[in-house]
């Protein structure tokens, strides 16, 4: 086991079970979200959540560890299941929700391929949004169309031409395989780069939730992200100079950021994962986020993977994802929507 992988259990785990949800109920009071105003006028507009699933292969083991795509690329009970389970409790609520969808899906075979479709033609017909999803190195469909291995999850260990065929790729995968043209991208572990920026408008994308403001990650392996210089919590257009620049503004793809906040000197990402610190990010969003000139976008982040078990049946995640809608409905103003009807 590597120690980012072993790491990267380890922050999951540390909220679920070392702390205890008792005592994160008691500790929200600690979130706090760098470079987000206090809007004192009074917020008019909508508080749009904006729930993000990255769609993979793998599944959730029975010690609650995360078999992700890179480990068990064939297991795609996390497409089909992992999309079902996450149907089920979203229509439940009426919510619709955005699906960044790796491609590695489409090398499934026969029984499978028919299931992955199955669910992916609900999604659409049921109106959540799919969009483009990216990882290079676990993505055998991406590989296989371009006849080239790719060992890299980071934008940054690929040069711009290859960046752009990967992307131009990826995105004709999905509409080969059901017929719908994705506007919206995500990059695996949020590793976009400049060239990734540039290659997204020269592919037509109109959207990236790529940005994890204030985090960066995983700087001396090939899953590197950096996000630590942007302190920006409102969309704003990329950068094709600087993706990390949040005032040149000269792109048309505009950056909706996965809401991040700071707990006990911890930078985390709005995600269930995170347990009742999902509601007490909400809680601050929701109470501080200018909304008065517009609606506010929160994005949270999940992944389909973490709503199924090796034998399909629903996680933990879906049940703290389940208390989250009943508790947001209650307040006044927030409604759901995927990234493409936010904008
Ligand atoms: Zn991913």
């Amino acid at each position: 086991m590597s120690i980012a992988y072993y790491l990267k259990i380890k922050t999951y785990r540390f909220f679920n079970t070392i702390l205890g949800e008792s005592i994160l109920k008691s500790l929200s009071s600690f979130v706090y979200v760098k470079g987000l105003k206090r809007a004192n006028a009074k917020n008019e507009f909508p508080f749009i959540i904006s729930i993000t699933i990255d769609t993979e292969s793998g599944y959730v083991d029975k010690n609650d560890y995360r078999i992700w795509q890179k480990l068990k690329p064939d297991a795609y009970i996390g497409y089909y299941k992992g999309i079902e389970n996450w149907r089920k409790l979203l229509n439940k609520h009426n919510a619709k929700a955005t699906f960044f969808l790796s491609a590695n899906c489409f090398t499934a075979k026969a029984g499978d391929y028919n299931k992955i479709i199955k669910q992916l033609k609900l999604l659409v017909k049921e109106g959540h949004e799919i969009g483009l999803h990216m990882h290079p190195d676990s993505d055998f469909a991406l590989q296989q169309a371009l006849n080239k291995k790719f060992d890299a999850t980071s934008a940054k260990f690929y040069s711009y031409v290859e960046i752009e065929k990967i992307i131009k790729t990826g995105k004709n995968l999905i509409k080969k395989h059901i017929g719908i043209n994705p506007i919206s991208f995500r990059w695996g572990n949020w590793a976009l780069n400049t060239d990734a920026v540039k290659a997204l408008q020269k592919n037509g994308f109109k959207i990236d939730s790529s940005a994890t403001p204030g985090i960066r990650g995983h700087q001396n392996d090939k899953m590197a992200y950096d996000w630590g210089k942007v302190n920006e919590h409102y969309p704003w257009k990329l950068s094709n100079a600087d993706y990390q620049n949040t005032k040149h503004q000269n792109t048309s793809i505009i950056e909706i950021p996965i809401a991040t906040f700071n707990f006990l000197g911890f930078n985390l990402r709005a995600d269930p994962a995170n347990s009742a610190l999902l509601q007490a990010c909400f809680d601050y969003y929701y109470k501080n986020a200018d909304r008065t000139k517009k609606p506010f976008v929160f994005v949270v982040i999940s992944h389909s993977i973490e709503a199924t078990h090796e034998d399909g049946s629903k996680t933990k995640v879906i049940g703290v994802m389940e208390e989250f809608l009943n508790y947001v409905k209650k307040f006044k103003g927030v409604k759901f929507s995927t990234l493409n009807k936010a904008i």
